[in-house]
Order: C-alpha cells, then structure tokens, then sequence
C-alpha cells in the first residue's frame, strides 16, 4: 500500500512500527459549532484510509480527540475564545455548548456512514497529562515565561518548521509588530496561556505557572501519546494544520521524546465553495442537517466526496450534489434488482479497485472500477458481491439500503398491482384519459410504470427513492 507522506513529500511503500497493527491519529472537531460539509470531508477522509488499512488486514487503533477547551480564534495566540463566543451567542454555558456540539458531530459521522475512532478523548479531561507536557518541556529547557503565558521557544527545536518547508528567517524578517506581545519569535506558541487577572474564565485550571488554561497544539500531542505512544504510525488532519498546529505538534512532541512523532502525516484538501474554502470564520458554511433539509440524502454527499481524490480540492455545488445523489440512488436501484450476491466476486474487477485504493487512496480511478462491474457482463450475483466488496472501503452502506429498498418495492409493488391492472384494463379499453390518470396516481407514489414487451414494469422515480 503507497501513501503520501507530507514530511518527505512522495508516496511510499506504508508499513507500521509493529506488524499488522497501526496507530492513527486524527485532530478531532472544536465543538463550539457545527461541523460544515467541508470539515466533513477531512473526517471521510480519514474514514476511507482506515477502511483501506482494515481490508488490507492492520487492525488500527484509532484515535481522534474532541477539542473541547476554548482556544483562541487566531492561530497566533490571540482573539477570541471560540467556546466563550459559542457560548455567549447562544445564552448557554461552555461546557453544555461543548455537549451538545460534540453529540451533533457524532450524530453527523454516524449519517455519513463514518467509523466512530477506537476512542476518542477530551481535551478537558486530559488537563493533567497537558501540564506534564509543559513540565518536561521547561524541565529540557524549551520554554520561557511572559507576562501572559508559557511559550515554546521555537529557536531552540532546530527542525523546526521541517514539513511544512516553512521558511523561519522570511517569517522572523517580517514580523515586526509580532515583537510587541513579548514572543522572542514569531514562530513561538503557548503551552499554557495565563487567566486575565481582572476576569475568570469560563474554563480555566490551577498548573504550577498560574490559573490558565492550554494552548490549542498541546492537547494532540499529550493524547496522542497517551492512547498511541510516542511514536504514531499515522497522524491526519486538514491542509490548513501542516503550518502551525501540526508543525508545533512535532516541535513540543519531539522535543519532549526525541523521537519522531509520527512517521506519516496525511493532509486532506479543502472542500471549496465558489472556488473559495468554506470556513466557520469566512460564514460560508453549511452543514449537513441544511444538506438532508434541502431533500438529499446524507449518502448521496459522502458520494459525492469520493469523486475526488483527498488531495485534491473539491468544489461544491448543488449541482454537482444532485448529481451524486442520482448516481447513488442509480446503484442502490441497481442492486436491490439483481440476484442474491455470489460467494465471491470478480477477481480483475477487484484487483483494480484494490490497486487504485492502494496507490495512495486514489478514489476517482476506484470509483470507475465500480462503475465498469456495474455495465460488465458479469451475472447480478457477481456483480452485487464485487460491489459490495468495494464497499468495505467506499462505506456507502450499499448493502443495506439496497436491501431496504428492494423490500419497499416489493411491498410497494403489491399494493400498486391493483393500480396496475386497472390501468391495463384502461389501456385495452383505449381509455387513455383514465389510464393516464392512473399513471399519475403511481407517480404520486414514487414509481414510473415503464411499458415493456413483456408487460407492465415498476420503477422508482429517482428523486421520490427517499432512501
Ligand atoms: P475544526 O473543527 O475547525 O477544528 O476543523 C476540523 C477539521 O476540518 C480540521 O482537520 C480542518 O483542517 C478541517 N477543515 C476545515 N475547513 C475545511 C474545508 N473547507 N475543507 C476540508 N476540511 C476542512
Ligand atoms: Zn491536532
């Protein structure tokens, strides 16, 4: 199996620290918010990957935190407190804005047909693990105190800055107003940031520097290695986390261990919209409760995600959502007519599938492997237990939603055959207003009567499937 690293930049040949087993890491949701659609495709992302990992026989431990603490708005250690600002817009406390969030995310991924993380811990609850993170790292001698915090001097961490080829002198040269806030480099983060002395936070915790609380980048790597040890197979995140949050996960990391912290990153691509990243910031979001209001079938969106390749950006549209759906409504359709699955599928059919995923999660080629056994002349039976194979990976719940569906249509179809035959009888009798009137009835409920040689025949009309 070839995956991208972002620390070397090439695919490589993936093999875990141990045989068989690997531990993966995924930066989680703050959950002050809804996720968006595009911070969905981040977590599908990761979905696909251990999905492809499985079937290639690891058994992975993933974890994936929940950011629960209020960081700042600004990657630089300041602005707003993203909780207290959740908080404040919706007249409820932090924490219970916390709950209720994280139950709407993992509402979401359960929709979208995502693997819930073997575990998945909360920043708040792992307070103690973060301030022995800091100790170490003043205790080695990577820290300096101001007067509102503890901050990584990121000086003294020579790779530091490595995968994301961050160029330090251009960012030192020119970060004149930066030198105010009593950083010694731009590039320095907090560890722990200091509660204002004339006002208490919603969260804040007792640490050996003062009330406080921690800086955003901590959190990951104190869990990380608590669940998965000091050194991941595998850590995922959004593009958008390779020049700072990430970045400063390796530096406090593998300064504490000195070793390395991961041994592959992987980075999704930004879902775009308009051409432009839709961002809680930017207010141009939409989630995907807005999706299943507008009629569409959470499915037919993680279909649509898979068009591209993870490294790829994706461009959003309605049209293009549409689209997706009628394609997964077309292959739910599809299945819930053919024969019971064979015991074993197309063998050159699934070696392409697998080869594709393979090659570095390269969806767009595995999907059109699917679609080449849909119109082969295989049997319905190969057909369906190719698919289905595939869709250990593709995780489009094929199965059961074909098999929901066929029943409807066979429940369906008794009630109809009256309608049916009445308008058989009008058709005989030439009586083409009447039968017209009866395919309109049919119509209302969800299906289209196609005239074959062979009689009568009841379809689905796709937008009406409901699935
Ligand atoms: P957050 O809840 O803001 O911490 O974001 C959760 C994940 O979504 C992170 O891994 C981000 O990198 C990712 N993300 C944010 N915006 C987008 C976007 N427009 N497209 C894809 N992923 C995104
Ligand atoms: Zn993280």
């Amino acid at each position: 199996m070839k995956l991208y690293n972002s620390l070397t930049r090439s695919k490589e040949e993936f093999t875990p620290a141990k045989p068989d087993y690997v531990t993966l890491y995924t930066c989680g949701p703050t959950v002050y918010d809804y996720a968006h659609i595009g911070n969905l495709r981040t977590f599908l992302f990761y979905d696909i990957l251990r999905r492809a990992l499985q079937v290639n026989g690891y058994d992975v431990n993933h974890v994936m935190n929940i950011t629960d603490v209020g960081h700042l708005t600004d990657d630089a250690d300041a602005g707003d407190d993203k909780m207290e600002k959740g908080a404040a817009r919706e007249g409820k406390t932090v924490w219970q804005v916390a709950q209720f969030y994280e139950e709407a995310f993992h509402n979401d991924i359960k929709r979208l047909n995502i693997l819930p993380a073997s575990q998945r811990p909360r920043a708040t609850e792992h307070i103690p693990e973060q301030i022995e993170l800091v100790k170490q790292l003043e205790a080695k001698g990577y820290t300096y105190a101001t007067s509102d915090g503890i901050y990584f001097d990121t000086s003294k961490f020579p790779d530091y800055g490595k995968m994301a080829r961050l160029d330090i002198s251009g960012l030192q040269e020119g970060a004149r107003v930066e030198k105010s806030i009593e950083k010694h480099h731009p590039t320095d983060f907090a560890l722990w940031k200091l509660s204002p002395t004339d006002s208490k936070r919603a969260m804040e915790w007792e640490s050996p520097w003062g009330t406080g609380f921690p800086g955003w980048h901590l959190e990951c790597s104190a869990m990380a290695m608590k669940y998965l040890g000091k050194t991941l197979d595998i850590h995922t995140g959004g593009v958008d986390h390779m020049p700072v949050h990430h970045t400063n996960e390796i530096a406090q990391s593998e300064a504490v261990t000195d070793q390395p912290f991961a041994r592959w990153w992987m980075h999704g691509e930004f879902l775009l919209i308009n051409d432009g990243r839709m961002g809680k910031s930017v207010g141009n979001f939409i989630t995907l409760s807005n999706l299943i209001d507008k009629g569409f079938n959470p499915l037919a969106y993680r279909y649509f995600a898979l068009t591209a390749h993870y490294r790829s950006k994706l461009n959003f549209s309605w049209e293009t959502l549409d689209k997706s759906q009628h394609a997964y409504n077309k292959l739910v359709y599809l299945l819930s007519t053919w024969d019971e699955p064979a015991s074993t599928g197309n063998a050159d059919s699934l070696e392409k599938f697998h080869s594709a995923i393979n090659d570095d999660l390269n969806l767009p080629e595995a999907m059109a492997a699917l679609w080449e056994v849909v119109k082969s002349n295989d049997t319905s039976a190969v057909k369906a237990i190719t698919i289905f194979e595939m869709d250990k990976i593709l995780g489009l719940d094929l199965m059961r939603q074909s098999n929901s569906l066929r029943e409807r249509l066979q429940k369906a179809g008794k009630k109809m055959d009256k309608l049916i035959g009445k308008r058989e009888e009008a058709r005989t009798a030439k009586d083409y207003t009447t039968a017209d009137e009866l395919r309109d009835k049919i119509a209302k409920l969800g299906f289209a009567v196609d005239d074959t040689e062979d009689g009568p025949v009841l379809k689905p009309i796709d937008d009406q499937l409901g699935l």
